[in-house]
């Protein structure tokens, strides 16, 4: 019984540095690395180090529901969502394992080049996904487009218009409201 055992957590292990290692790979922080994995903080540092040439940035995790509701945020929030509710339903995964899988194709899905930080980033996908779990955000169709974006769980949103619909005047004209406006139309095919 007790080689069983033995032989067990050498397997879990295995999966904890795999799981480790993805998620390194897809830019998580060393405290989002200790949340999910039962590796050790020294492990964790060595191994991103490994992977990474660097030592982990420091820093707490995002901790305010407002960062998800602001403009260009939101659209790649509710981009990563709609893949990760997706995921949940129809590719049979949940947990770290959906989050990362969502993540993984979100990233596909904006065109994100490696060089610069994805303007959602790992961290705040699962921290987003935290507050849709606790009930403080969620899902909402847009009553214009139809599209499904991340709103504040506690507002009453009747007759909803998301943020691309409902374009703030100074925003509309820029290059960065142009790549929006192509997000939405993604976001809008995927779920329709
Ligand atoms: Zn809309």
């Amino acid at each position: 019984m007790k080689q069983a055992g033995v032989k067990k957590s050498v397997v879990s292990e295995g999966e904890q540095i795999i799981l480790a290692t993805e998620m390194i790979n897809l830019g998580a922080r060393l405290q989002l690395l200790e949340t999910q994995t039962t590796l050790s903080r020294e492990r964790l540092i060595k191994l991103y180090k490994e992977l990474k040439h660097a030592s982990p940035p420091k820093g707490m995790l995002p901790f305010s529901t407002d960062w998800f509701l602001t403009w260009q945020p939101n659209i790649h929030s509710s981009i990563f969502l709609n893949i990760y509710d997706y995921m949940l339903k129809y590719a049979g995964v949940s947990d770290i394992t959906a989050i990362l899988k969502a993540y993984s194709l979100y990233l596909q899905q904006v065109g994100h080049e490696s060089e610069d930080e994805p303007a959602l980033s790992l961290t705040r996908a699962w921290t987003l996904v935290r507050y849709v779990d606790s009930k403080m955000l969620k899902l909402k169709s847009c009553t214009c487009c139809t599209g499904k974006f991340v709103v504040n769980a506690y507002d009453l949103n009747e007759k909803y218009l998301c943020n691309l619909c409902h374009i703030p005047s100074r925003a509309g004209k820029t290059k960065k409201a142009k790549k929006a406006k192509e997000l939405q139309y993604k976001l809008v095919s995927a779920v329709a």
